[in-house]
Order: C-alpha cells, then sequence, then structure tokens
C-alpha cells in the first residue's frame, strides 16, 4: 500500500456502507412515492365516482319531475313560462315550430297526450254523475283552423257583411288561424248529447253546468267566461274549456282569473 493508496482507502472504505444505505433510501422514498400517488390517484377516482353520482342525481330527478309534470300537469309553482300556461289569442299567436304529441280520442278527437289523463278523469266523472258530455272539438291543425275560420267568413257575408267586417268578427267566434288554442292540443270543446248548438244555451245544460262547477279540479277552466270577452277577445262560449293543470286552474277558479289575467299575476306584470 503507497502513500496514495493510504490517503484514499479510508475515504473508499467509508463509501461502502453509504451505498446501500443511499439505494435503501431511493427505494423508501419510491414506495412513499408509489404508496402517497396511488392513495392521491385513489382519492382522485372516488371523488370522481361521487362527482358522477351526483351529477346523475339531480338528472334522475329532473327526469321524474318531467315525467310526474307530463302525467299531472303539475311541475312546482306556476310560471308564465309553463307549458300548461302557453298563451295564444289574437296578440299571441302559436310559437313557430310548436310541436304537440297527440293521443287520440274516441271519434277522430285527439289532445296533447299531457293532458289526456285529467281530461279522461274528467269526462269518466261527468258520465257518472249521470250526464253525457260529448266532445265536439279539440286538436286541430293549422289547415282545419283555416277551413273554420273560412267557413266562417263566407257565413257573415253571406249575411250582408264586407269582406273586411266578416273577418273581424269571424275573429271574434273563431281564432284567426295561428291564434287558436285548439292548435295547441289544449283545448276542447264540449257540449252536452242533448244539445250541441255552440251557442249561450249551452250554459243552462246539465253537462255545463256539471263542468263550470267541476272542470278546475281537473286543470281544465272555462276559457272564455261572459264577463271577460274584452280580455280574451272572444266571445263567451260555455263550451271551451283549456288545460292549464290543477294548481293553476284552481288558482284562476278561486280568484276568478282568465288566463291572461293568471298569467299576468304570476309573472309580476
Ligand atoms: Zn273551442
Amino acid at each position: 500500500m503507497n502513500r496514495t493508496t493510504r490517503r484514499f482507502a479510508p475515504r473508499r472504505r467509508a463509501l461502502r456502507p453509504v451505498r446501500p444505505r443511499r439505494r435503501a433510501l431511493a427505494r423508501l422514498v419510491a414506495v412513499y412515492i408509489l404508496v402517497v400517488g396511488c392513495l392521491f390517484a385513489g382519492l382522485r377516482l372516488a371523488d370522481g365516482a361521487l362527482a358522477a353520482q351526483q351529477d346523475e342525481r339531480p338528472a334522475a330527478q329532473t327526469a321524474g319531475q318531467e315525467a310526474e309534470a307530463r302525467k299531472t300537469g303539475y311541475d312546482g309553482p306556476s310560471s308564465a313560462g309553463d307549458w300548461n300556461l302557453v298563451l295564444i289569442n289574437r296578440d299571441n299567436p302559436l310559437p313557430e315550430g310548436y310541436e304537440v304529441t297527440t293521443a287520440p280520442l274516441a271519434g277522430g278527437q285527439a289532445v296533447d297526450d299531457r293532458c289526456l289523463a285529467d281530461l279522461q278523469a274528467m269526462m269518466d266523472d261527468c258520465r257518472a254523475a249521470g250526464l253525457e258530455p260529448v266532445i265536439c272539438s279539440s286538436y286541430r291543425t293549422q289547415d282545419k283552423q283555416q277551413e273554420l275560420f273560412d267557413e266562417q267568413v263566407r257565413i257573415l257575408e253571406s249575411r250582408g257583411l264586407s269582406e273586411g267586417e266578416a273577418r273581424a268578427k269571424a275573429g271574434t267566434s273563431v281564432a284567426l288561424p295561428g291564434t287558436s288554442e285548439h292548435q295547441l292540443g289544449l283545448a276542447v270543446d264540449i257540449v252536452d248529447a242533448r244539445n250541441q248548438l255552440l251557442d249561450s244555451s249551452q250554459e243552462s245544460m246539465p253537462v255545463q253546468q256539471w263542468l263550470m262547477a267541476n272542470s278546475w279540479s281537473y286543470g281544465f277552466v272555462l276559457r272564455y267566461p261572459s264577463d271577460k270577452s274584452d280580455v280574451t277577445g272572444i266571445i263567451y262560449e260555455p263550451w271551451h274549456y283549456r288545460y292549464v293543470g290543477k294548481p293553476a286552474a284552481r288558482e284562476m277558479h278561486e280568484a276568478g282569473l282568465c288566463l291572461e289575467e293568471y298569467r299576468a299575476l304570476v309573472s309580476g306584470s
């Protein structure tokens, strides 16, 4: 062993035990990183699963609420934007592209399927009371409404009215195409089998008496009452019932409001 060897020898001896310690330390650090990494990844996965569950929960509730709303017409406190409160009149035509999913009724009639169950219940109970209600008009297409309007104009012209006068007057009893609630599928004309004339004589018929007293509890309202013609723009029609859903129908019935007034109330305007 020369001098140089002697000088370095202790250092080499001293280094020998250090290497395994470093390796051990490196392994320990690697294991630590691995464990912490796994724990972190596990937490992230758990978070993700929880977030996914939370994301799904409101969606499932919304779907359930929608199904319930479709069944009962009730989806919470009334708002002027609710589907069952859509306002169609001379100033508010049918929204462009408005689509109706209809359900067929006997006699070739049809309604928006969202009001079918309540309409069926109302008709069943009216019949159970010993009466004979007849639905003589329900969902109408634009073409059908046009046909009815043109026919009314012809009738009035044949009575001596000018075309302009006939069209203006026709609009008070047969809504202009595009402004009829019948195009929504949420309106039905119901008459008494013993009197099927669409005039004020309907109001004294037992079917109308029953409907005027009870329709609100099925979500329907007499849409054009005698004292609201100046608001609705439509003559008294003691046969035209509009589905608005049970909560709104009850409130309108109790407060004596027509749809225009009720919507103004719930929208705060
Ligand atoms: Zn009608």
